[in-house]
């Protein structure tokens, strides 16, 4: 059984891409005695490792969760009060809209939109934030330009084993590499480094540094890929509830495909629940890990999100023990090429 208060915990901490230090604190204090060294790089990233008992086929793999999550950053007050924003990461306007954030320091506002917000679509410089101030001065004492604010998505259990909150994406991934660490005993030939990242959401830039330090020889981007069984603006068969997903596709990085093969195989080996993912939107720090030092093989492993990118998105637990489990067993297994 895995800790669901700790993923509950990740979700509720603040942590908008570039700003992840509370996250890291949360992280840090979980990996104590855990892994066999951690650290913080130049940049934000936490890279802990788990050494195996080595040998000829021994290999370096880096799985890759990100800390950081979307939000806003102000742009310019007005002289009624009123917070102009632009995004931080993919942020659909509608998602914000009638609804409270969160800034840095714990002030809390409302987002409305100068207009209709059907017409705002996902132009962020149409919505602003009203924390109860009238004049700029008075916000000011408050909020300042280039303060940054996130979403307010409080963690609930649905039915059949589906939970929602903010920020599945990625704390989920966070807390499968935790949960999948702390159950690792070195057993397996191979040398594992558990990286959470900063900056994933505003192009995947934590791990290209992550990378550049590991220098593995598998890379395993570990993240949430967009559900498609309700009716959406996305097509495919990705299903909350269906299996941790073995991802076939993804926008901004080709999967090996005997990395991934073995992962399938895997899955079958162990009665994983799994099922074949293809994301069709959005990308993972897979394309970092795949382009960096001379090339890097990559493979990724997802946890089917519905609603993603809002304060309330939808995964199941089921889906996340399986992850834990594949994670698991899927970096003890011998890889000879
Ligand atoms: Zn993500």
């Amino acid at each position: 059984m895995a800790n669901f208060e700790l993923l509950k915990e990740l979700t509720q901490t603040w942590g908008v891409a570039g700003r992840e230090k509370k996250v890291r604190a949360v992280i840090l204090r979980e990996l104590e005695g855990a892994a066999d060294q951690a650290y913080v790089d130049n940049i934000g990233n936490i890279i802990a490792v788990k050494h195996g008992k080595g040998g000829p086929d021994r290999k370096k793999i880096m799985l890759c969760a990100h800390m950081d999550e979307i939000g806003l950053q102000v742009k310019k007050i007005e002289p009624d009060g009123r917070i102009r924003v632009c995004h931080v990461g993919w942020v659909w306007t509608a998602a914000l809209y009638n609804d409270q954030v969160v800034f840095q320091n714990g002030v809390v506002g409302v987002v409305g939109c100068c207009g209709n917000i059907e017409e705002a679509k996902n132009d962020s410089g149409k919505l602003y934030i009203d924390i109860g101030c009238t004049t700029k001065e008075d916000t000011e004492k408050y909020v300042k330009v280039g303060d940054y604010c996130g979403f307010i998505g409080p963690y609930y259990e649905l039915q059949n084993g589906r939970i929602s909150a903010k920020t599945f994406d990625d704390r989920a991934g966070c807390f499968l590499l935790l949960e999948a660490l702390k159950r690792n005993k070195g057993e397996g030939p191979n040398d594992v480094y558990y990286v959470f990242s900063v900056q994933e959401e505003v192009g995947c830039r934590g791990a290209v540094a992550a990378a550049a330090q590991v220098k593995p020889d598998i890379g395993i981007s570990v993240d949430v890929t967009p559900d498609h069984f309700y009716p959406c603006d996305l097509e495919g068969c990705n299903a909350v509830g269906e299996g941790i997903s073995v991802t076939l596709g993804d926008p901004s990085a080709m999967l090996d495909e005997d990395l991934v093969e073995e992962m399938l195989a895997c899955c079958e080996e162990h009665h994983i629940p799994y099922q074949r993912g293809v994301m069709d939107r959005g990308g993972t720090d897979a394309s970092s890990m795949n382009l960096s030092n001379e090339g890097v093989r990559v493979a990724g492993i997802a946890l089917v999100d519905r609603y993603p990118h809002s304060k309330c998105s939808v995964i199941s637990k089921d889906d996340v023990l399986a992850g834990i489990d594949l994670i698991d067993k899927y970096t003890h297994r011998t890889f000879r090429f």
